[in-house]
């Protein structure tokens, strides 16, 4: 039986996840995500996909995060007319963030080629009717449920603990009377996450590829995170000011939401306004709602024995519309806005900035990650002076940044999860989705913790899988 594994993203990097498991002739892939950083690479990189969709048998989806599953819908357009196999509350958040995508590549194409025609705008790579292409393909599972992927293959999700619908996945097939097991980690998450479950074990497996982005670092616990929003939100209602939430739509917003509502219920915040004005944040969160398959038992509790909404309480506005997202400008006295994008680079978050960073009774809340080049990172990093639609503003508002949202195990909860496998059956971990430094870090704690053996995945490099 011949077996072999090759990545084409996420190798050595942490977007573009794409990873091929081909079995006897069989070509499976692992997640089809978007490479993002520097605009002209990465637009390189998403357009030329760097095998062929039409030789593919089946793909699988670990989770709806956009450097997973962001460029599915170029391999219909390529040829690939087979099955696309997902939890479905991946599929539903998906299928958000490709409609977003689509739609943000053809405004930004729009706008360059209208007002900057000197400078190169990118063609979209894929519109939104190439979304709802993609989304014919797709058939959903649930954790738990084995399912045949192609001839002889079979697999099964188990939840991850990432997001809501992320999964660790199983592949399987016989080889002679054996039976032998390959597990893709996906993103995977740590315990202790509200809303989601804690991730279940890692299954026993004979080969497993596994995530690395924060292979060297350590995150504070979660119970550290609700302590410090309450102490931050008191401290700038005490002033008289405004709490800004730059908020990535999807997931960060929900866990806000979820976190100051536990606060209000416990009265460690005062009972303020708060409002989530992102059109996007409204449409996950009604994703949440619906899949309560995904929930914990106490979000699962709230919801079913005592018929409360943990996305929804007194004095929480969701706001769609573009007037009343107007109106919280006139708004004097204290409240908390939340909005997107995560990074500030878009969005209504850019109006809230511009009305309220002058100002030093308020604060901006940081709660994720601020790529390098954003206005994100620019306040992060405490600028005196910012630019808001080409125009500089003082940062007089408070910045205060919580590191503990991380929605990533670190690199102890990666070692005690594939410490409890059965490592006398385990042959070799794979490391992907890493910078160089994670990689390696990662490499020498699963070493000392009895992994025999352990490969930072190259670009593109075959490794023939040994079942002997
Ligand atoms: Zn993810």
């Amino acid at each position: 039986m011949n077996v072999s594994f090759q990545s084409f993203g996420g190798a050595r990097e942490v977007t573009g996840s794409k990873h091929l498991l081909r079995v006897d002739g069989r070509n499976v892939l692992l997640d089809c995500g978007m490479f993002q950083g520097r605009r002209a690479e990465a637009f390189e990189k998403n357009r030329r996909l760097p095998f062929a969709p039409a030789e593919l048998d089946c793909v699988v989806l670990s989770h709806g995060h956009l450097d997973h599953c962001g460029n599915l819908p170029s391999l219909p357009l390529d040829g690939y007319d087979g099955n696309v196999y997902a939890t479905p509350a991946s599929r539903d958040i998906a299928n958000l963030i490709l409609m977003d995508t689509a739609h943000i590549m053809a405004k930004d194409y729009e706008w360059l080629s209208r007002h900057e025609p000197g400078k190169k705008a990118y063609r979209p790579i894929y519109t939104e009717r190439d979304v709802v292409r993609v989304l014919d393909h797709f058939i959903t599972v649930n954790y738990r449920r084995p399912f045949p992927l192609c001839s002889g293959v079979a697999c099964e999700f188990r939840n991850s603990g990432h997001i809501l619908g992320s999964a660790v996945a199983t592949v399987t097939f016989r080889d002679g009377s054996r039976e032998r097991r390959v597990a893709f980690t996906g993103d995977l998450g740590r315990p202790g996450m509200p809303i989601i479950p804690d991730p279940e074990p890692l299954p026993e497996a004979d080969y497993l590829i596994c995530e690395s982005t924060y292979g060297n670092r350590r995150h504070d616990p979660l119970e550290h995170a609700r302590r410090q929003l309450a102490e931050v939100i008191r401290d700038t209602v005490d002033k008289g000011g405004k709490v800004i939430i730059p908020s990535f739509a999807v997931g960060r917003t929900q866990e806000l939401v979820y976190f100051l509502h536990l606060l209000k219920d416990e009265k460690k915040i005062p009972d303020l306004d708060v409002f989530v004005d992102s059109p996007m944040a409204v449409n996950a969160t009604g994703i949440f709602k619906v899949h309560q398959e995904c929930y914990n038992e106490t979000v699962r509790q709230a919801f079913l024995d005592h018929h409360k909404d943990p996305f929804g309480f007194n004095k929480l506005h969701y706001i769609t519309d573009v007037e009343d997202s107007k109106k919280l400008n006139d708004r004097l006295d204290p409240c908390i806005i939340i909005s997107s994008s995560g990074m500030c680079e878009a969005g209504r978050i850019l109006h809230h900035l511009k009305n309220n960073i002058a100002d030093s009774r308020n604060t901006i809340l940081i709660v994720g990650f601020m790529a390098a080049h954003t206005l994100g990172r620019a306040i992060a990093d405490r600028k005196s002076t910012v630019k808001i639609f080409g125009t500089p503003y003082p940062l007089r508002a408070r910045v205060k940044i919580l590191n503990t949202f991380s929605a990533h195990a670190d690199f102890e909860d990666i070692r005690s999860y594939v410490a409890a496998m059965n490592l006398d059956r385990l042959r070799r971990v794979f490391l992907v989705h890493g910078e160089p430094a994670a990689l390696e870090h990662l490499a020498q704690v699963l070493l000392e913790v009895g992994v025999r053996a352990v490969t930072i995945v190259e670009p593109a490099e075959t490794y023939e899988l040994d079942l002997a």
